[in-house]
């Protein structure tokens, strides 16, 4: 007889979340775009840490990597323009027990939100933010970003880009307090997986800059890099990250780099002969501004006004 015996039986957990719990809409990237693979990687780590989703939140700005909340089945804030980091910050000051992520591009972050970029890294509180870096505005159809390289010809620049393109690795490693910068590319699944996964156990704030691929307006910007894998040095370490051999003979460029040290980090990221990728930097010693914001958050409200009456009653004459 086939079948099952009668005493079989399985565990199930109270609540077991699938990936078809953090499944929002249909995701509407163009085909071909690295979005799709960051957002499948973050559905797994979700589900592979069953993060319930009414725990869970994905903040964005403004682009097309920021309609990144309407595809996860989570709570979500697709904000204004530049001011995704300042909003996820609001949110975990006041709600530390939730999971954050945040979805950014290189317009959003490194142009308008700028000052709240480096303000974010500073608060250090604990979220991954994501950084696609396509090279590029693609919602608004093609002006030249912040990280466009120069001579890249854009509807701003019909003549090619002038500026040097600036590096968010490296920029994010020069910024106080800094606790986790991590890059790493959309077509390689298990790495951009494995880089996430870390960013989310990290304590703090976890950056993570993503080579993303825009089929529709800089579609050969990462074409080299893909053809001649040679060009990209995978960094490896105990405290970093480390992937099955099958996956690490992909990259015949390889050097272990010690996470803790900074100094070999904003070398790394400043290198232009190839592109590093994996963890530069962990240090988990870094303050957390939440530490400081969920002080006395637990107070009844007998409590609150109790010890409001009191330092007002410091004032009293
Ligand atoms: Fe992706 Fe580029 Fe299309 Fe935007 S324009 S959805 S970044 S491929």
């Amino acid at each position: 007889m086939f079948g099952l015996k009668k005493d079989w039986s399985l565990d199930v957990l109270p609540r077991y979340f699938t990936l078809e719990d953090y499944e929002g809409g249909v995701a509407r990237w163009c085909p071909g775009c690295g979005d799709h693979g960051v957002l499948a990687a973050v559905q797994r780590i979700c589900r592979d840490n069953q993060l319930p989703p009414e725990k869970t939140v994905c903040v964005s700005g403004i682009g097309c990597s920021s309609r990144f909340p309407h595809y996860m089945k989570t709570y979500g804030f697709h904000g204004l323009h530049g001011r995704a980091m300042p909003v996820a910050c609001g949110v975990k000051a006041r709600r530390p027990d939730l999971n954050v992520w945040v979805a950014t591009g290189d317009g959003d972050c490194c142009s308008i939100g700028a000052g709240h970029w480096i303000h974010a890294v500073r608060y250090n509180m604990d979220m991954v933010a994501m950084l696609f870096d396509n090279n590029i505005y693609g919602l608004t159809k093609m002006q030249t970003s912040p990280t466009t390289k120069p001579g890249f010809k854009t509807n701003t620049h019909p003549f090619g880009a002038i500026l040097p393109q600036l590096n968010p690795t490296a920029a994010t490693l020069g910024f106080t307090n800094v606790s986790f910068v991590a890059r790493t590319i959309d077509w390689n699944p298990v790495h951009l997986h494995a880089t996430l996964e870390a960013a989310f156990e990290h304590k703090g704030f976890s950056f993570v800059h993503i080579q993303q691929r825009c089929p529709q307006y800089t579609g050969k910007i990462y074409e080299d890099l893909q053809q001649d894998p040679s060009k990209v040095l995978y960094l490896k370490h105990e405290d970093g990250i480390t992937l099955d051999p099958e996956v690490e003979r992909l990259f015949p460029n390889q050097a272990v780099h010690d996470p803790r040290d900074h100094n070999q980090a904003l070398a790394l990221a400043n290198r232009e002969d190839m592109l590093p990728i994996g963890i530069l930097l962990r240090d988990p010693t870094r303050p957390l501004y939440e530490d400081f914001t969920t002080t006395g958050l637990q107070m009844s409200a007998e409590e609150r006004l109790e010890g409001l009456n009191r330092e007002l009653d410091r004032f009293a004459i």
